[in-house]
């Protein structure tokens, strides 16, 4: 590799210290290579997220992590706007809670352990590939990195400037955090609140964390017309949330993932690997189509980029491009089948609540889905004949009546 001068090299260089770029940092630090990763938030910073983790991110992170969870969930409250509600709670945790500044800031601070050298408040401006690397350019300095890692989230500038046609659909969501103080959450210690009828084609949630709760509407199939209104009517209908004044929320877009949106990636940029440059978290576009779930496939996608480089420099014959056969693999499978079932939930919200609140199996079997002792694709295919044994069941209970 031929240096230019007043450039600093390193074998890999992670873009955004989210959950994808911390986690692709320390698995990279941690296998020796010499990683910068750069952000241009200093951290511990406000991220606007429900914080939700399904519990099957046990199977992906380190135990330790548990030090920042804030509230563990058993169970969820439905209801189909702000009525209707059933609650199903299981006998062990479905998902953790978090606040994304100490969950993100704690996986920082574990990449910078591991050896990652850390850039805090610094800003990436450009990116290009060179023959000898990717050169990188911030408001301080400019870098020649072996591997690049856009990890740099919904608004990927890497991904704007290395995979040039990549487009991303992304979706309006809004957030807010109510401090509560030491009271018990609503809508119950250790239970979550889903409500799917709040938005036309999505859900609204409450989140319960220490001392405070999240609340939020995400549109999940895009064209929602005014999504603050459908906030303020959640919050008005949820008589729950009645004793506390719910801040104004903010904005952010989600990059839910869409099967045309892929099509048309990967016909006009390729996939997720473009030379020596690999797309993680949300700059890949990897949130779950069902309920807007992003974090777990952060960490994993920053996962499995990370295995990827490395096992490119064990082996000068593997591609990096198995990184983006290994998502298509794990991840699009799954959001196939996720955004087969978002398609059902939203176009008939109000039958699938009461079939819900009907058929509790298949809500535990979900819960299992969670814990990540079912896929989607297990769950859906379960939930099918589940379904189809009851329609069977109810129709021959009709026929005994007559
Ligand atoms: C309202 C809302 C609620 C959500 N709720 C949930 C939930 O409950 N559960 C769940 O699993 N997911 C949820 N998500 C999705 C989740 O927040 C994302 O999928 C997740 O944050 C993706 O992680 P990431 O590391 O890819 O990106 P991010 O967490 O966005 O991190 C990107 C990082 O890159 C940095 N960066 C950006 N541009 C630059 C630049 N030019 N130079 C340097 N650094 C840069 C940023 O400062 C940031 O730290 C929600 C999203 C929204 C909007």
């Amino acid at each position: 590799m031929s240096i230019l001068p007043d450039v600093k090299v390193c074998d890999a260089l992670v873009i955004g210290l989210g959950p994808a770029g911390s986690t692709a940092a320390y698995q990279l630090s941690k296998a020796g290579l010499s990683v910068l990763g750069i952000d241009k938030a200093s951290h511990p910073r406000y991220k606007v997220c429900g914080g939700g983790l399904s519990a099957r991110i046990d199977l992906i992170l380190e135990d330790d992590y548990k030090s920042v969870v804030e509230h563990t969930v058993y169970g969820i409250q439905f209801s189909y706007r702000g009525a209707d509600p059933f609650c199903l709670d299981s006998s062990s945790p479905i998902a953790y809670m978090v606040m994304r500044d100490r969950f993100d800031h704690f996986l920082l601070e574990k990449a910078r352990r591991a050896g990652t050298e850390v850039h805090e408040g610094e800003q990436l401006r450009s990116c290009r590939e060179l023959p000898d690397g990717i050169e990188v350019t911030t408001d301080r300095s400019r870098y020649l990195a072996k591997a690049l890692i856009g990890a740099d989230g919904a608004n990927s500038l890497v991904a704007q400037q290395l995979f040039p046609g990549r487009r991303s659909r992304r979706m309006a969501t809004l957030e807010s955090e109510v401090p509560i103080g030491l009271v018990p959450p609503y809508p119950g210690v250790g239970r979550a609140l889903i409500d799917i009828g709040a938005t036309p084609a999505g859900y609204a949630w409450i989140f319960p964390k220490q001392e405070r709760l999240s609340i939020g509407v995400g549109d999940l199939r895009g064209g929602l017309a005014s999504p603050k209104k459908i906030f303020d009517r959640f919050v008005r209908d949820e008589k729950g949330l009645d004793p506390w004044k719910v801040p104004q929320p903010v904005g952010h877009p989600l990059p839910v993932f869409n099967e045309e949106d892929l099509a048309r990636d990967d016909r006009e940029s390729g996939g997720l690997v473009n030379g020596r440059a690999l797309l993680v978290g949300d700059a890949a576009h990897l949130v779950d189509p069902l309920f807007g779930e992003g974090i777990y496939y952060a960490v994993r996608s920053g996962q499995l980029a990370a295995e990827s480089i490395l096992n490119q420099v064990n082996d000068r014959c593997r591609s990096l491009t198995d990184y983006d056969e290994a998502v298509r693999r794990e991840i699009y499978e799954e959001f196939r089948v996720a955004a087969r079932m978002a398609s059902i939930i939203y176009s008939y919200p109000y039958l699938c609540h009461r079939l819900l609140s009907r058929y509790q199996h298949i809500v535990m079997l979900y819960y299992d889905m969670l814990r990540g002792c079912e896929t989607y694709q297990t769950f859906y295919a379960r939930a099918k004949s589940i379904a189809k044994c009851s329609a069977k069941e109810l129709l021959l209970q009709a026929v005994s009546f007559r």
